[in-house]
């Protein structure tokens, strides 16, 4: 296919513009996609403030569900116009890591398999071109529109992922810190697990309401309260079975860390950065004798990950689409990024569409 498309680029710290640029061919193994709805994630923020460096000229953006306009050789069992749900990270499926991980979480490098927006062009544009697309592209069941699956390869399978991990036993007491999209996700996740009890903690109004609606039991307000001995009462001195790190903040770890009891899990998700350090003070650490596990988690992808997740989608398990609180088309791409830049209290998820 010839011709050219609107893509969203990445131009230097706090510049990107709208340009036409050559829609993408498919390379080898490669699949070029309409670009269906996309979203815009906390992390495409932290590209165009510099916190995570990509290379000028970069399309941004990584969450997303397209159909697919062309294959490049080597990509079997797909159609022309088949929707398809593709994750943030897009792994090779190829390497000792990929295939030994069932989640097609490989590549064994941090943000290894970060293409879309970040290593290459990503997908706030009319059209993107995916690698190892015959391991990345999850076929979209019928059923399910577009904005029920948009979330699915990036927020839900991260959200879900974080609580999954941390083994929740059924009837455990959850804490989970952050209740934006992925802490929100998180509570979803942790009531999907069979938790008996589950606390969540934010300061924004509006996203502690979602997160009652989402299956908090007991919502928290940390601006007005103090978290740790509202844990304490609410357990009756146990503290929590499981705690969940959403927020990404040095002192919010050494809260989920204080949260817990011996024995306890410290699931968390991040993302700190690659600057400064955790406290990890020895009382907190249970002198290193309290049986604790600490997980860290991002987000799997893979075709198989998606799938599963699309099918909890289709059987009614959970529903995303009320964390979409906003709708922009791909013109007014900069107004999106402007109102995720400004209050977060008023917004969770954009839907953008080309
Ligand atoms: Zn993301
Ligand atoms: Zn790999």
């Amino acid at each position: 296919m010839e011709g050219k498309m609107k893509a969203f680029v990445f131009h230097g710290l706090g510049d990107a513009r709208l340009e036409e640029i050559p829609i993408p061919k498919p390379g080898y193994g490669e699949a070029t996609l309409k670009v269906n709805l996309a979203s815009i994630c906390r992390t495409d923020i932290h590209i165009l403030e510099g916190v995570f460096p990509i290379k000028s000229g970069t399309v941004l953006g990584h969450e997303f569900v397209g159909e697919i306009s062309e294959l490049g050789q080597g990509v079997e069992g797909y159609k022309i116009g088949e929707r398809v749900a593709v994750a943030a990270d897009t792994p090779c499926g190829q390497c000792n890591e990929c295939l030994g991980n069932e989640d097609g979480r490989g590549c064994n490098v941090v943000f290894g398999a970060f293409h879309l927006g970040a290593h290459r062009n990503g997908v706030h544009a009319e059209y993107v071109a995916v690698p190892f697309a015959q391991v990345n592209m999850a076929k979209i069941p019928d059923e399910l529109s577009d904005e029920q699956v948009l979330l699915v390869g990036d927020i839900i399978t991260t959200g879900l992922g974080v609580a999954e991990a941390a083994g929740i036993r059924f009837g455990d007491t959850v804490v989970i810190f952050g209740q934006g999209p992925i802490g929100l996700m998180a509570t979803v996740g942790t009531k999907l697990n069979g938790a008996g009890f589950i606390i969540t903690v934010d300061t924004m109004p509006m996203r502690m309401e979602m997160s009652h609606k989402m299956g908090a039991d007991v919502v928290l307000d940390a601006s007005k309260v103090d978290v740790l001995s509202e844990i304490k009462k609410l357990t009756d001195g146990r503290m929590a079975d499981v705690s969940i790190q959403a927020v990404g903040k040095p002192e919010t770890f050494l809260n989920a860390l204080k949260a817990i009891r011996p024995g306890g899990v410290l699931s968390d998700i991040g993302n700190y950065g690659f600057e400064g350090s955790l406290p990890l003070p020895l009382d907190a650490f249970l002198a290193g004798c309290g049986n604790i596990k600490i997980i860290t988690t991002a987000g799997p992808g893979g075709k198989n990950r998606l799938t599963r997740l699309m099918s909890m989608i289709q059987h009614s398990k959970f529903d995303p689409t009320p964390l979409i609180t906003h709708r922009f088309s791909l013109d007014q791409i900069e107004k999106a990024y402007e109102m995720i830049q400004g209050d977060i209290n008023k917004v969770l998820k954009i839907a953008i569409k080309p």
